[in-house]
């Protein structure tokens, strides 16, 4: 039996035909871009995640945009990000004009290391800094990023592409953020059937500077206050999405406990699976082992010569990308991020993946090495 690393079409029964039914709907009407599936979307992500203002948009690198604009980040300005983090969050900080500056990661819970942020703030002196939220948890210090940072006035953007459906203080990761962001993708715990994002944050002033500048600038149709972009959110998308909110509890509860039993089961082969901290409920977006970098290679060899689909999230830390060579203004701490870039390795999780593909996984893990 092979299993996938990841299977989108496990939809629910009913699902696709509801949604077709929903596209030639919308379609008689014309109703294609905003409307009222992005507002029900909007009022739902407001709701769930505790948070007064949630602002759809085209994808989750345009939120990151969004918020960084909106707090008024621009050229000459430093910003702080994870070494270890997707791509688009050093994109975002570069296309807005502003110089990165990485910072390592803590080598118990992968997020961005709390002690080397501090060094990096005094150091720097930043406008803004990006918390990512990666693999389905957060940061154990998650409370210690943001007081600090409310203290220092920086604005904090975090990078929620990962977490929809993570818990912290008890509530929404989301919740309590100045701004977050969120990544639609269709392969993110809820996601849509193209590209979609959004940013959620409780401040007003803010909210409006977002929505204005994904939408040209405006103030009025034909008036435009500032010089923005188009990154609205199409209502297929938002569709597409509100249509799944009602599954989304089942498909979470499904991760987590996949995500928990490779947490059980994998210790007892000798695998070393990453727990997230103590107080962060995760979402089970990913799985993440670490393995000697020089064993690394024959266990991929011996997964894929068995049909089981793996993924290694990432293979290179941020600040060793070509691409960020022209730009990356500077680097703070040691080389965590690389070491775990040679380390990690992740195996299938997705909702709904049954317990005969579960036992697979497992059994060709038992015999590499
Ligand atoms: C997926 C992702 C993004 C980008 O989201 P898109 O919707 O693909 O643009 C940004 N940051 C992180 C951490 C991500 O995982």
């Amino acid at each position: 039996m092979t299993v996938p690393f990841i299977d989108l079409k496990r939809f629910e029964d009913g699902f696709v035909d509801t949604f077709t039914e929903k596209v030639r709907n919308l379609t008689s009407n014309t109703s294609f871009v905003g409307g009222a599936e992005v507002q029900k979307l909007e009022e739902t992500l407001c709701m769930e995640n505790n948070v007064r203002y949630a602002i759809a948009c085209a994808n989750g690198t345009d939120a990151l945009q969004l918020a960084l604009r909106a707090a008024g980040v621009g050229p000459g300005d430093t910003v702080l990000l994870p070494d270890l983090t997707f791509w688009a969050t050093f994109e975002a900080v570069v296309n807005v004009g502003a110089d990165p500056v990485t910072v390592d990661v803590s080598s118990t819970d992968l997020q961005m290391d709390y002690d080397l942020f501090v060094k990096a703030v005094e150091q720097y002196k930043p406008k803004a800094a990006m918390l990512v939220h990666l693999y389905g948890w957060a940061s154990a210090r998650l409370n210690d990023f943001r007081s600090f940072c409310l203290e220092r006035s920086i604005a904090l953007i975090e990078d929620g592409a990962q977490c929809y459906g993570v818990q912290a203080n008890g509530t929404s990761i989301y919740s309590g953020a100045q701004i977050s962001t969120i990544s639609f993708y269709p392969a993110k715990t809820f996601g849509a059937a193209g590209d979609g994002g959004a940013v959620l944050t409780d401040d007003e002033r803010l909210a409006e500077k977002i929505r204005s500048l994904g939408n040209h600038g405006r103030e009025q149709h034909y008036a435009h206050g500032s010089v923005g972009w188009n990154s609205r959110m199409d209502s297929f998308q938002a569709a597409f999405l509100n249509l799944s909110h009602p599954h989304f509890a089942a498909r979470l509860k499904s991760r987590q406990a996949i995500a928990r039993r490779y947490q059980e089961e994998l210790p007892k082969l000798g695998w070393n699976c990453v727990l997230p901290p103590a107080g962060i409920v995760e979402n089970g977006y990913l799985n993440v082992t670490l393995h000697d970098p020089a064993a690394r290679p024959a266990i991929e060899a011996h997964l894929k010569a068995k049909g089981i689909g793996f993924g290694i999230v990432y293979p290179g830390a941020v600040s060793d990308q070509k691409g960020a060579e022209a730009f990356l203004k500077g680097k703070v701490g040691g080389d965590v991020a690389r070491r775990i870039s040679a380390s990690v390795l992740n195996l299938p999780l997705f909702p709904y993946m049954t317990d005969a593909e579960f036992a697979e996984v497992l059994e060709h893990c038992r015999t590499a090495r």
